[in-house]
């Protein structure tokens, strides 16, 4: 099956007991048991929701693993993958990794003695510098966020096998639509559901999917013992957008192609950053893993206060934190995505203050032109 028709008919066609061809909500915290320990598949919510669970059979369908996660967010989900580690284990993690799991692993996790490296896992030599005795696991993001640097996923899997580490790949800026990274060695793939996959801008969701059944029995453990599950609303509200990610994925595809390329042409432009361009040095690397570049653009302008004006002055482009949705969204990364991050270490990684990200949406492109045109003048 293509996989424009993939997402569309996948883990469950139509309700078995009314016809319904929208899965049905089923707003329920627990379920009637014929006698104690007796029931129909279902206990209690946060165990398993038949909602949830249609929309985690659709992520597991999605990116070819075994089983499929629904949490209350990304960072629900990135959380209970890195529970699945103890008190002395050691990670590498690609080092302009999401703001927030940086936040979670040096705030939260380092309490409870998880070691963590941060290197530039776009070369596999920085993750073999950086292993010790006791690391366990490898988490990238490729392409990054925001600078969009790519990581081969095929050979940081080759290096992680013969080592017994596992490979946790964050797919969100691609989706399955583009990279399926279980394909491509990885052990676990998680996604902050509330961008791509959503897409709608109307709800906050994590996805997380494995390869191996006894991987997913320990997150499955983590997810019912730690609780950050996925209400059956919200479950139902993903599984609408996903029906349509085949159609937003290659709008947005386009017109950041068409939207990079334009401007590299501006004059106030000093740099612009997008896997798509044949001169970004991941161009090749990302093509021979994923089937489209996606809609994320970050580029530098002249200066700090001329990003700052045209954010501000922008009309139809829309100044907020989060991505993927169907409407463009803008942010200036050192003030907000990665404002978490200290400045120092954030200029080390090349995030600049003058550095814009914008996700681009699936609005006409020439709109969008000339909204960035008007706010740089
Ligand atoms: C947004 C985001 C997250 C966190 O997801 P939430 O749904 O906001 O908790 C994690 N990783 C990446 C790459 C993201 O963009």
């Amino acid at each position: 099956m293509k996989p424009d028709t993939k997402v569309l008919h996948t883990g469950f066609e139509v309700d078995i007991k009314t016809g319904a061809v929208s899965y049905p909500i089923y707003q329920t915290s627990t379920f009637k048991q014929e006698s104690p320990g007796v029931h129909k598949g279902y206990e209690y919510s946060r165990t398993g929701n038949p909602t949830r669970e249609a929309l985690e059979n659709i992520v597991a369908s999605l990116e070819e693993g075994v089983r499929g996660f629904a949490f209350s967010s990304g960072m629900a989900a990135i959380s209970a993958v890195l529970s699945l580690f103890s008190a002395g284990d050691h990670l590498v993690v690609s080092e302009d990794v999401y703001g927030g799991t940086y936040r979670v692993l040096s705030k939260v996790f380092s309490r409870s003695g998880l070691e963590v490296s941060y290197v530039d896992t776009s070369e596999v030599s920085n993750i073999e510098k950086a292993i010790r005795k006791n690391t366990r696991a490898v988490f990238i993001e490729t392409p990054t966020n925001p600078l969009l640097r790519i990581t081969d996923i095929r050979a940081v899997a080759q290096f992680c096998k013969p080592r017994n580490f596992l490979l946790v790949v964050d797919n969100t800026f691609m989706t399955p639509y583009w990279q399926k990274p279980l394909t491509l060695g990885a052990d676990i793939v998680v996604h902050s559901a509330t961008k791509y996959l959503g897409g709608h801008s109307d709800v906050v969701a994590g996805l997380a999917a494995v390869k191996d059944g006894r991987l997913a029995e320990q997150l499955h453990f983590i997810q019912n013992a730690t609780g950050g599950v996925l209400g059956p609303f919200d479950s139902w509200l993903l599984m609408r957008g996903i029906k349509t990610l085949g159609i937003r994925m290659e709008r947005h595809e386009k017109n950041a192609q068409e939207l990079a390329r334009w401007l590299k042409t501006l004059p106030q432009v000093k740099k612009v950053y997008y896997p798509g361009l044949p001169e970004h040095p991941g161009h090749d690397l990302h093509k021979s893993q994923a089937g489209g570049f996606g809609g994320m653009i970050s580029f530098e302008l002249e200066s700090e206060e001329l990003a700052e004006r045209m954010v501000r002055n922008l009309k139809l482009i829309t100044l907020a934190e989060s991505l993927g949705a169907v409407e463009s969204l803008i942010s200036i990364p050192s003030l907000m995505t990665h404002a978490s991050i200290p400045e120092e270490e954030r200029e080390r990684r090349g995030i600049k203050k003058a550095l814009v990200r914008l996700s681009v949406g699936i609005e006409n492109v020439e709109d969008l032109k000339e909204d960035i045109r008007a706010a740089i003048r």
